[in-house]
């Protein structure tokens, strides 16, 4: 591992940073994100840095402070306010007690913060405040965990790194690990580094640098040694591949709504029987490889690297034993019997334990789906509550697997004991890393058609503001590009736009895929793709006719069809919302085609709502009336009549949406967050409602369905 530290972007952070907040945290800030930016030292959230100096008190007087990540920050993009300022000898006092409860340290922690609003300082902010080195780094480095996670860890840790480092027996992070590490140094004062066992690697100098660049020195070491022992065995295992990439990819578009059905958790609510989970897939030459061993069941079911993945992973992952890649109905049951055993497993080994977290009634603690899932000839598939999540999960099973085989070549696996894993996973200090609150559409996946348009572009906006994960999807194009830079640069990895022609049923059947590829699966359907046509009966052109029956009727049936084989695969039931249209109940002269068309894509919706309530699968319709825009985005069937209609009735397009306005009898404008409003009430199941139309209209006694 080379140091990544550049005198010249060191200089540029201290410019940056250093008028507000010193030069010493400006410096802080900068090796911090070094660390931060090699995932083979932390991963998202994991790690810790601090320094020491002074902070002027409210009275003006000078007072010795700690600067400490705040917990859970992500190192790779700290800022300085990431390194919340605490009063240095307040905290030091501690060191006196015998022990110390998480929350009384919790409470002296945020006691001592300078700002009463910063960020809750980390848990090991002790082990920082007991250190005497003005910077302090800590990381959980992979090669480090790969020297620790064996039997007789401590001498191969002494073998690999020498006599600069202390090491120290696992001890759950908090008060009591701070006081140890600061007693066993102070006994070895020329140390440089410690390593805690099973957990991570600590390294301090007077400098960011120093500092930082001893870590890295020891980091490499370690890598080295581990090196100079895989090589033999490496070298004998090059062999071919049992599953190729290729092979594997293919696998994950089938297989992943099958997978996603079986992990969704049974809520014993009949209007939301299943809480979904987004699926991301991990297939790399190195993962296949790993899942493809004669030993990779009993390697994979060890537990984690370290303690602080267990939030996010769980403690074992789950395994499928020779799954059938085949047969879908069969991986289902595969999996689902698998899934089974693990939810029973994990009540078991929370019932065994149950003494040690009495009253904890947190529902993050009480979820017993499995985060990483591991079937042999396909990969690993990572879970969370959302892409964010899973994208964490799917990192930390990256390494873990990695350091894992790592291991294999050389040693045995040995990690942490189940206690000491049910204790870390169980903590609330732990736990309040994690998103408690959960939105409406969580873990939801909605795909919506034609949202480059205003329509369908409000309804994107109003599922992912509730929670959903949205695959934007419309004729490949400008507008559609626009669209995903726009929802993504507000709602990030929960937005995919993939290209879709809804008339053809291959468009259709990859974009399916592709919301698997990303997301695991789908949820939600918005059948929203449709094109209008001004002309009489009399002077209708019949390609004209064609046109619109080909988007707005066969487009939905092929989007229903695709959708009812999804949710079939699935098995987790779903929802199906069509934008249909005032005009299906209450028709325009000159509007034929349209009318037409989408009265048949209407009657398509209602049979679906026949065929599918037996998958628990619900189809309703939202009719709307003219929306004219959505922000700056106007309605492309508008902009394409909206002449005619104006040209009509005499009338320019100001006095066109008014015309429009009055004609109902809530004189009300119609948006697309009206139309958008209304999928919702659908897509979160608010009442037992299936083959059902909502007007969106503001009232019009001629278009209220019958
Ligand atoms: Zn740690």
């Amino acid at each position: 591992m080379k140091s990544r530290w550049s005198d010249r972007d060191a200089a540029d952070s201290v410019e940056r940073y250093a008028p507000r907040f010193g030069e010493d945290l400006a410096l802080r800030t900068y090796t911090s994100r070094l660390l931060g930016a090699d995932g083979d030292l932390v991963l998202h959230g994991g790690g810790n840095t601090s320094v020491k100096g002074t902070r002027t008190d409210v009275l003006g007087k000078p007072v010795g402070a700690l600067f400490v990540k705040g917990s859970g920050r992500d190192l790779a993009r700290i800022e300085p306010e990431g390194h919340p300022a605490l009063d240095l000898a307040r905290l030091r006092r501690l060191r006196t007690l015998p022990d110390l409860a998480d929350d009384a340290m919790v409470n002296e922690l945020r006691q001592g913060l300078f700002d009463a609003a910063a960020p809750t300082p980390s848990i090991e902010t002790l082990v920082h405040a007991f250190l005497d080195a003005k910077f302090v780094d800590h990381s959980h480095a992979d090669a480090i965990l790969a020297l620790t996670n064996q039997r007789h860890a401590e001498e191969l840790v002494r073998e690999a790194l020498g006599e600069r480092v202390v090491v120290l027996d696992y001890i759950a992070p908090g008060f009591l690990l701070a006081k140890a590490t600061a007693e066993a140094l102070e006994s070895r004062p020329r140390a440089e580094g410690i390593v805690w066992l099973r957990h991570g690697l600590l390294t301090w100098g007077e400098s960011a640098r120093e500092s930082y660049e001893r870590h890295i020195d020891l980091v490499t070491r370690a890598e080295r040694w581990l090196e100079a022992k895989g090589k033999p065995r490496r070298r004998a295992a090059l062999a071919e591949p049992a599953t190729s990439l290729e092979a594997a990819r293919a696998r994950w578009e089938r297989a992943a709504p099958v997978l996603r059905g079986a992990l969704a958790e049974a809520t014993g609510d009949s209007d939301r029987p299943w809480r979904p989970c987004i699926l991301l897939p991990l297939i790399e030459r190195e993962v296949l490889d790993f899942v493809d061993r004669p030993d990779a069941r009993t390697l994979a079911q060890t537990p984690p690297l370290t303690a602080d993945h267990l939030i996010r992973t769980k403690a074992f992952p789950l395994w499928v034993d020779d799954p059938d890649l085949d047969d879908l109905a069969r991986l289902r049951e595969q999996v689902a019997r698998a899934t089974q055993r693990y939810r029973e497993n994990y009540e078991a080994y929370r019932a065994r334990h149950s003494a040690r977290a009495e009253g904890i009634t947190d529902p993050r603690a009480t979820d017993a789906t499995p985060r990483v899932v591991l079937v042999p000839g396909l990969g690993a598939a990572c879970a969370g509550r959302d892409a964010r999540a899973a994208g964490i999960v799917r990192d930390i099973t990256a390494h873990t697997l990695a350091v894992k085989s790592r291991i294999a070549e050389i040693g045995a696996y040995e990690g942490l004991g189940e206690p000491h894993l049910f204790d870390m996973e169980f903590r609330p200090i732990q736990l309040a890393k994690v998103d408690a609150v959960e939105p409406p559409l969580g873990g939801r996946v909605a795909i919506v058609t034609g949202a480059a348009g205003a329509i369908g572009s409000g309804i994107c906006r109003v599922l992912l503001e509730h929670g959903a994960h949205v695959a934007a999807t419309d004729l490949a194009g400008e507008r559609l590009e626009e669209l995903g830079e726009e929802l993504r640069s507000e709602f990030t990895d929960r937005v995919l736009a993939l290209p879709l022609d809804v008339t053809d049923p291959g468009s259709v059947a990859e974009a399916f895929r592709g919301v698997s590829r990303a997301f695991g699966g789908v949820d939600l359907v918005l059948a929203n793709a449709g094109a209008a046509h001004v002309a009489s009966l009399a002077s209708l052109d019949l390609e004209a006719f064609r046109r619109l029956e080909r988007i707005n009727t066969e487009g939905t049936l092929l989007v229903l069809a695709e959708a009812a084989r999804h949710f079939e695969l699935q098995g987790t039931g779903g929802d199906i919302v069509l934008v249909s249209t005032k005009n299906v109940f209450a028709p325009g002269a000159q509007f034929g085609a349209y009318s037409a068309t989408k009265a048949a894509a209407h009657q398509i919706a209602r049979i679906a709502s026949l065929e599918l309530a037996p998958l628990d699968v619900r189809v309703n319709m939202v009719s709307p009336d003219a929306v004219f825009s959505e922000g700056a985005r106007s309605s492309g069937l508008w902009d394409l009549v909206g002449p005619d209609r104006m040209k009509a009735r005499g009338l320019d397009r100001a006095q066109l949406e008014e015309y429009y306005r009055n004609r109902n009898i809530l004189k009300a404008r119609i948006t697309a967050t009206h139309v958008a409003n209304a999928v919702l009430f659908f897509a979160t199941r608010q009442t037992p409602t299936t083959g059902a139309t909502m007007p969106v209209d503001g009232g019009l006694p001629d278009a209220t369905p019958r």
